[in-house]
């Protein structure tokens, strides 16, 4: 699917695609900030596999809070506080070295640059959570950094919405056709399928039994896209 002839860049999702954060990072420190705030909600995988449809982990907290009978506006306040809790969790989390790339993620990146195509990131993660996973999981692997870095607080619509992928097209000044983009989940999918990019899909942990009809190709690991 990645052509060197016509390919310049490849712009990776980040949790599910870069790393199995979800499981392994997000959901613990999610879970440590609802105790903190002395919430009774403990989220199980099965509970966080159902609120992943909705992407941003703010607007997950205040699903959970309306589905559970609670009135999330008048949450709205305690909840971001512990979704900001939450991230220093996960930066913690990250810190600690728990989280590596998946199999196949560097051999991949190192793979495209010796073709002289770059790479890029396209989430709708916060930040800072980017920047734990860059700073302790990916810089020491001695890759060449991300041509482009978009992240949710550079949009106002988080996936499916294009906008994360438009903006980055925007900024590498390339068109669709320049680049295409790996995906693990339905809203990433469609997301990128929205701006008119090829799609692969390697699947992960909490999205693998999503449909990926619209995807030029599903795959298991980053490798087979080598
Ligand atoms: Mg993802």
């Amino acid at each position: 699917m990645i052509r060197a002839d016509q390919h310049r860049c490849v712009l990776f999702d980040v949790d599910g695609t870069i790393a199995e954060t979800e499981g392994h990072a997000h959901l613990p420190a999610f879970n440590q900030a609802l105790e903190e705030a002395g919430l009774d909600w403990r989220w199980t995988t099965a509970d966080y596999k159902r609120l992943l449809k909705t992407t941003g982990g703010f607007e997950r907290l205040l699903r959970f809070a309306a589905e559970s009978g609670h009135d999330a506006e008048a949450l709205r306040e305690q909840l971001a506080q512990v979704h900001k809790n939450k991230n220093r969790h996960f930066a913690a989390i990250m810190a600690s070295g728990a989280v590596a790339p998946r199999a196949g993620f560097r051999e991949l990146v190192m793979h495209l640059a010796r073709q002289n195509i770059g790479w890029g990131v396209v989430t709708t993660t916060s930040r800072g959570n980017w920047d734990a996973l860059w700073t302790y999981s990916l810089a020491p692997l001695g890759l060449p950094s991300p041509e482009v870095i978009v992240c949710g607080e550079d949009v106002a619509a988080k996936k499916p919405d294009p906008e994360a992928y438009l903006l980055a097209l925007k900024r590498l000044d390339m068109t669709a056709t320049e680049c295409c983009a790996i995906e693990d989940s339905r809203n990433g999918l469609l997301a990128a399928r929205t701006a008119d990019l090829e799609v692969a899909i390697v699947r992960s942990e909490f999205f693998a039994d999503e449909r990926f009809d619209e995807a030029a190709r599903v795959v298991d690991e980053l490798y087979f896209l080598q």
